[in-house]
């Protein structure tokens, strides 16, 4: 694995052998910043002052235990106090965050330096980063394609070995995705598990904080920092699995090696399998029979809670502008305001706004609901007999940048095997496979809440694969 020097157990052992210190670390990456990232453009912002102050106070702390001195990325929807907090939109080109949000209070408490604020498709929504209000970021596997998305600059920034781990959201694969693409681990906790309080809301029920690293331990040190109950996140929870179980079952679902699928996606991840099974886990054949409905199912229920969260930015509440137009009148202040979203914003707000009108919303929205429901239910019935889910993280490998910008629905396709965990609130991780050409990620999916189990599994076939 490349950033071996960046995995977080082998700066631990720099820093407490005396080989460097936690500034001379911080002040080594800034540079490598400098150097790199005018071509990834992982980074909105660098917070270089805030860095070496970090740094330099933990310098005096001493004592390198957990995330102490660890370089991370925060993607640019998860506010940092006295930070600016963008989402990768016009629309919050001036806002600094007045607080920081649970996850990087719980970070900053554990004493990782933050590096910077991470590119994404604004408000999240995307799948190649091609929809930020500002640049898009580079693959730095192959800087002729995408990084994914829609966390995809804190997926570049730890490829490129520019952090050693990032913080992303995940609201239909917007961690795994990037990670795959990328080449690295990303890791969607089960909903609930991580606060998303001072995360800005893209769909509210699909919303869900996870760490990219370069390691299953990686991800597991950052996630078993930043979950647990948090007062000011009501759906948060503090439920807790166990890993002790000898043997472990594993499901196929048919569903997800279909046509269409692309062939060296598929073989790649079918060689996965092959190691997994010799290794002496069982591998089973399931079917999760609505799996063809997930894309569609998410699509309402993401574009209607979508556009029912960005009515806060209407110009007077938030807003760049705050213009209220030549005539005073309230409409015209709307529209002046409102004009600054980028287009698939406005597609999805308009797609929202349609399903959850009166007259459709029995149509759309409800029956997108119980299809959720049926989806849940699959999940439940396989889970009765198995361990974890083995699919593909995404059916296609990285693309070119621009190669898909005027196909919107093509870009939502790629979406079909991540959006089924987040319509069913499960645990879900992104591990890359070997390969000799570009990144292919194998997802695995975990029954609800229990993440540990999940992640102890996961470190498991992490060190089959490689093999
Ligand atoms: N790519 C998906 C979408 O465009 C997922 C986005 C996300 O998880 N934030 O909706």
């Amino acid at each position: 694995m490349k950033n071996e020097n960046l995995k977080i157990k082998n700066l631990q052992k720099e820093f407490k052998g005396g080989d460097t210190t936690c500034l001379e670390l911080t002040e080594r990456l800034l540079k490598k910043i400098k150097e790199k990232d005018g071509e990834i453009k992982a980074f909105l912002e660098v917070t270089e002052e805030m860095a070496v102050d970090q740094a330099e106070k933990i310098d005096k702390e001493g004592g390198f235990e957990g995330l102490k001195g660890i370089p991370v990325m925060i993607k640019d929807n998860i506010l940092v106090e006295d930070v600016k907090a963008t989402a990768a939109s016009k629309m919050l080109e001036d806002y600094t965050a007045p607080y920081d949000a649970t996850v990087v209070e719980k970070l900053k408490e554990a004493g990782v330096v933050i590096l910077g604020k991470g590119n994404l498709d604004e408000f999240a929504m995307g799948g190649s980063t091609e929809n930020s209000a500002f640049f898009p970021t580079k693959n730095p596997v192959d800087t002729e394609k995408v990084p994914g998305g829609s966390s995809g600059g804190p997926a570049a920034a730890v490829a490129a070995g520019m952090v050693s781990a990032s913080l992303g959201t995940d609201t239909g694969g917007s961690v795994r995705q990037p990670a795959s693409f990328c080449g690295v681990v990303g890791f969607k906790p089960s909903y609930g598990k991580v606060s998303r309080y001072g995360v800005i809301a893209m769909a509210s029920s699909l919303d869900q904080v996870g760490p990219i690293a370069n390691s299953v331990e990686d991800v597991t040190k950052i996630f078993n920092v930043i979950k647990g109950k948090d007062e000011k996140d009501a759906t948060s929870v503090s439920r807790k699995s166990d890993f002790s179980k000898k043997e472990i079952k594993v499901g196929i679902p048919k569903e997800y090696f279909v046509e269409g699928v692309n062939q060296k996606v598929k073989e790649t991840v079918e060689k996965a399998i092959g190691k997994i099974d010799s290794a002496g886990m069982k591998t089973v054949k399931i079917s999760l029979p609505h799996t063809e409905y997930a894309l569609a199912c998410y699509q309402v229920i993401m574009a209607s809670e979508s556009s029912t969260n960005l009515a806060r930015y209407d110009g007077i509440r938030y807003c760049s502008k705050n213009d209220q137009g030549k005539s005073g009148k309230m409409k015209d202040a709307y529209i002046k305001n409102r004009s600054d979203f980028g287009d698939e914003t406005k597609r999805r707000i308009m797609l929202g706004t349609f399903a959850l009108s009166s007259g459709y919303y029995d149509d759309y929205y409800m029956q997108a609901e119980k299809v959720r429901e049926l989806i849940r239910e699959d999940f439940r019935k396989a889970f009765e007999d198995l361990d974890i889910i083995i699919t593909p993280t995404s059916p296609i490998p990285p693309f070119g940048i621009g190669e898909k910008i005027d196909d919107p629905l093509s870009i939502y396709l790629a979406d079909m095997f991540t959006v089924p965990a987040n319509l069913a609130g499960l645990p879900a991780i992104s591990i890359p496979c070997p390969t000799d050409g570009l990144p292919v990620g194998i997802q695995l999916m975990g029954e609800r809440f229990e993440d540990e189990k999940l992640l102890g599994i996961a470190e498991k076939i992490e060190k089959i694969i490689v093999k």
